[in-house]
């Protein structure tokens, strides 16, 4: 059983998950890098403990400081919350070797499908619909160009290692190929010190739809619905709903089926979230699984009422899931927006500094999860998300109306954010009836303020 957690993570997540814990009155216990020193999580938190410098491959990745401060404080559990280390085989390697229980998926899980070249294979191989595209990794511009010939242009160049919409490069036909090959490679080296890639057809105007799923060791598996996450920038998500417009309720039960194939086809036991592109002829190709706690966690957790947190916590601890299929049930519509320190006029280039004023929305259907306070340190160091804010409603349009609210009320002053850009969002006709793409945002946005919905 598990007592005492160890939250090897910061920011909002961490506080997300410390609450989780004191639901299932357990202990915690956060690291902190020098730059969060002040942070809302690390005095939230029983006890908190330094574990390097602000530059995260030196705290928040040093995983010899964070195993020994588990050790150090009587943890007897490491939750790694998203990023950093989450999807780190090694790390839960030596979590596991240091006695303690890792809150995510077991290594050799994550190490099938954290490539995602092998993760496509392994896919194809389960009855999971894959994009045409390379079998696997491929290795020359020479191969690449052979490929691409046969799968017919647009395709994207990706990396096998690749996450946060990085090492992903567009080619419209071959002239565009060798460039891309090469961009894509040294971004995911970069990124990731890892730069094999794959070949994929590139499916215009698509939409971006996920299944969230949690397993035990008992054979328990559930899946949570879809969430819709199109809104893209840069490939990577603003805003989250669910459910989806685009799914029905044939299409949300073949996803289903798909999702528990994935997980399967890897022993799988956690949460994870099994992601699709959606075609607009309604066609479904699998493009990865993510194998940790996903940002987008709550719009699921406010449609269904399931507390996803408590949930991987349980099956870590060899629990059973506390539902079954049967048991799960869908109540209304959720969306989550992104709130991110982010200049608009400049590109949205992340934009730190202090927050010197806060006012956070509250009232009937909204929930914030978030780690800003007045006066807290915005650092360059780490990502930019700020705050998350998630509405429910009974429909769609409540929860767009709530969202609204909770958008008019919600100050921050110190940094540049993208609100403007959020709220413009609620009025965008396309988000509005709901059928947009992955192009939302680079479509001219619409604004009419005195359309009734
Ligand atoms: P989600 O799929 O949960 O929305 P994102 O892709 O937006 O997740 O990534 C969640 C967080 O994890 C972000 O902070 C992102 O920068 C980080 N992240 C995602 N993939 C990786 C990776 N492979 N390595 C390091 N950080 C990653
Ligand atoms: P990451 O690991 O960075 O999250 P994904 O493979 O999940 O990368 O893709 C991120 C986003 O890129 C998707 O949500 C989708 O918008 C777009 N995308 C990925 N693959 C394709 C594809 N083959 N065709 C069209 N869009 C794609
Ligand atoms: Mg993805």
């Amino acid at each position: 059983m598990i007592r005492r957690v160890l939250i090897a993570n910061r920011g909002e997540i961490a506080v997300r998950i410390i609450r989780s814990c004191r639901d299932m009155n357990l202990e915690m216990v956060t690291v902190f890098s020098e730059a969060d020193r002040g942070a809302l999580f690390a005095s939230l938190a029983t006890e908190s403990v330094c574990v390097g410098p602000a530059r995260a491959a030196d705290s928040y990745l040093n995983q010899t400081n964070i195993i020994s401060a588990a050790l150090k404080t009587g943890c007897d559990a490491v939750h790694p919350g998203y990023g950093f280390l989450s999807e780190n085989p090694e790390f839960a390697e030596r979590v596991i070797e240091a006695g303690l229980i890792f809150i995510g998926a077991d290594p050799e899980s994550i190490r099938s499908l954290g490539n995602k070249a092998s993760a496509k294979k392994l896919m194809r191989a389960n009855g999971v619909p894959v994009i045409p595209g390379s079998e696997g990794a491929v290795r020359s511009v020479n191969d690449a160009k052979e490929i691409a010939r046969e799968v017919g242009y647009p395709v994207l160049v990706k990396a096998s290692a690749g996450g946060g919409g990085r090492g992903m490069r567009r080619a419209d036909d071959e002239s565009q190929l060798e460039a891309a090959f090469s961009d894509a490679g040294a971004e995911a080296f970069a990124a990731f010190g890892d730069a094999e890639l794959y070949i994929e057809k590139l499916i215009p105007n698509p939409r971006h739809i996920e299944v969230q799923l949690v397993a035990d060791r008992h054979g328990g598996i559930v899946t949570l619905g879809e969430r819709e996450c199109s809104v893209q920038r840069r490939s990577q998500k603003i805003l989250e709903e669910s459910p989806s417009k685009a799914v029905s309720p044939e299409l949300r039960a073949k996803l289903s089926d798909y999702a528990v194939r994935a997980a399967k086809s890897a022993d799988y036991v956690n949460a994870g979230t099994v992601e699709f592109v959606l075609s607009p002829e309604g066609n479904a190709y699998f493009i990865e699984m993510n194998t940790r706690l996903q940002v987008e966690h709550p719009v699921t957790e406010a449609i269904t009422g399931l507390d996803i947190v408590r949930e991987q916590i349980r099956v870590a601890s060899g629990l059973p899931l506390s539902v079954t299929q049967d048991g799960v049930t869908f109540s209304g519509h959720a969306i989550e927006c992104r709130l991110c320190a982010e200049d608009p006029e400049r590109d949205f280039m992340p934009s730190p500094g202090t927050i010197d004023f806060v006012h956070l929305p509250g009232g009937f259907g909204i929930r914030v999860d978030t780690a800003i306070f007045p006066g807290c340190e915005v650092s360059p160091h780490y990502d930019s998300l700020l705050a998350k804010i998630i509405a429910h409603g009974r429909t769609r349009n409540e929860a767009i109306y709530r969202m609204r609210r909770a958008l008019e009320e919600l100050i921050v002053r110190g940094v540049k954010t993208n609100l403007s850009q959020l709220y413009m969002l609620m009025y965008n006709k396309d988000f509005l009836t709901g059928r947009y793409d992955t192009g939302i945002l680079t479509n001219a946005p619409q604004l009419n303020l005195e359309e009734p919905l």
